[in-house]
C-alpha cells in the first residue's frame, strides 16, 4: 500500500487506540484489530451510492491501464447486468491493442450483448460517438471499452480527456489490477484527473494478492469500490463488500 497511506493509517490507529478505552467485554488487542478494521472501512468509502436510473441510457465508461483486466470486466459486467435485468450494450473503443475487439465480440457473445466496434479505425472518440449513436435509446446501460495504452502515458490521458467528453458519462469506472499494490495511487490520481472517476473495480483478486491497492484508489479518487473480478471465466465477478474485502485485507 502506499506509504503516505500507511502512515495516515498508523497515525488515526495510534491516536485512536490511546485516547479510547475498550469497551466492556473486549481485549484492548481485538479493540485494536476493530479501530484498524473501522479505518480501513472508512478509507474504502462504504458501500458505493452509484445505481443506474431506470427510464434511460446509462452511459459507463471503462478506464484503467492495459492488461488491468478493463475488457475482461466489461463483458462479466456487460453480462451481470444483462442477468439484472438491463439492456445492455458495449462499444469497443480500445482501438490501440491489436485483436482488442475481437476479444471483447468473444466474450460477450455468449450472453448475447452487442458490441458496437470498428475495425480499422484508430479514432477512438469518433468511435465513441458513433457506438453511442449506434445504441440510441434502446438500452439502458452502454458499456464504453478504451484502450489502456499508448506510446506514452500523456497521450493515453489526452485521449481519456477526450473520450470522456465525446461519451459525457454518468459513470466513470476505474480498473484497477488487484496485483500492483503501492502504484495504484499514482495511477488512479492520473485517471482521476482527466476523467472524474466515480467507482472503482479491483480486479484479479483470486489471486494471492490482497488488493490494499483498492484502498489507495479510493482514498486517490474518493469514489468506492464497486465490483471486484476473482478469475477468467465470465461468471468470476462480484459485487462489492467492504466487511468481507477488509476481512480478507486482514487475514
Ligand atoms: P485489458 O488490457 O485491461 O483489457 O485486460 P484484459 O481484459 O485483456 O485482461 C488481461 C489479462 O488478465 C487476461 O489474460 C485476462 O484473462 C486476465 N484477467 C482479467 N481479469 C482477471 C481476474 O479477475 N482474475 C485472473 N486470474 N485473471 C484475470
Amino acid at each position: 500500500m502506499d506509504v503516505r497511506l500507511v502512515k495516515e493509517i498508523a497515525g488515526r490507529l495510534e491516536e485512536r487506540c490511546v485516547g479510547e478505552v475498550p469497551p466492556p467485554g473486549l481485549s484492548r488487542k481485538d479493540h485494536i484489530v476493530k479501530i484498524l478494521y473501522d479505518e480501513l472501512a472508512k478509507l474504502l468509502g462504504g458501500e458505493s451510492e452509484f445505481s443506474f436510473k431506470p427510464g434511460r441510457t446509462n452511459k459507463v465508461l471503462m478506464l484503467g491501464i492495459q492488461g488491468s483486466g478493463k475488457s475482461t470486466i466489461t463483458a462479466k459486467l456487460a453480462k451481470l447486468l444483462t442477468r439484472q435485468g438491463y439492456k445492455t450494450g458495449v462499444v469497443g473503443a480500445d482501438t490501440y491493442r491489436p485483436g482488442a475487439l475481437v476479444q471483447l465480440r468473444t466474450m460477450c457473445e455468449r450472453s448475447n450483448v452487442e458490441v458496437y466496434g470498428e475495425e480499422g479505425e484508430s479514432d477512438a472518440p469518433a468511435v465513441v460517438r458513433r457506438g453511442l449513436r449506434h445504441f440510441g435509446d434502446s438500452c439502458d446501460v452502454i458499456l464504453v471499452d478504451t484502450a489502456g495504452r499508448h506510446k506514452e502515458e500523456g497521450e493515453l490521458l489526452d485521449e481519456m480527456k477526450r473520450i470522456g467528453k465525446a461519451a459525457e458519462p454518468d459513470l466513470a469506472l476505474l480498473v484497477i489490477d488487484g496485483t500492483i499494490g503501492n502504484r495504484c495511487y499514482a495511477q488512479a490520481e492520473a485517471f482521476h484527473k482527466t476523467v472524474p472517476v466515480g467507482g472503482i473495480v479491483v480486479t484479479k483478486l483470486d489471486s494471492s494478492a490482497k488488493g490494499g491497492g483498492a484502498i489507495a484508489a479510493s482514498a486517490a479518487t474518493g469514489s468506492s469500490v464497486m465490483y471486484i473480478g476473482t478469475g477468467e471465466r465470465i461468471d468470476d465477478i462480484e459485487q462489492f463488500s467492504s466487511t468481507r474485502f477488509v476481512g480478507r485485507l486482514l487475514g
